[in-house]
């Protein structure tokens, strides 16, 4: 089951990257807080949006910009998931 407005946790060895309401972010920087900076993996689009999430990447505090281009359709995204280690409970295919 895939929700759109719930984040999962997609990493790979390269990276940590998140899906939130069918965009994908990867990891930037983890601010003193606690609290980590993700941005839009499609910057060679020009796109500039960012997400904050808590440091356990259990929700979202902050949503910025505007993406330049469409979302991940229900097709990539499963595929983005499929993809990914397990490492958030609330990932599909983990159970
Ligand atoms: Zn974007």
């Amino acid at each position: 089951m895939i929700s759109s407005s719930q984040l999962e946790v997609v990493a790979s060895k390269r990276s940590t990257a998140v899906i939130y309401e069918r965009f994908k972010y990867i990891k930037q920087k983890v601010y003193s807080s606690g609290d980590i900076f993700w941005k839009c993996i499609m910057r060679n689009m020009k796109c500039s949006a960012f997400i904050t999430t808590d440091s356990e990447m259990n929700y979202v505090r902050k949503v910025s910009g505007q993406h330049s281009h469409p979302a991940l359709d229900p097709k990539e995204m499963a595929f983005e998931i499929s993809t990914s280690f397990c490492l958030s409970p609330s990932n599909s295919v983990c159970r």
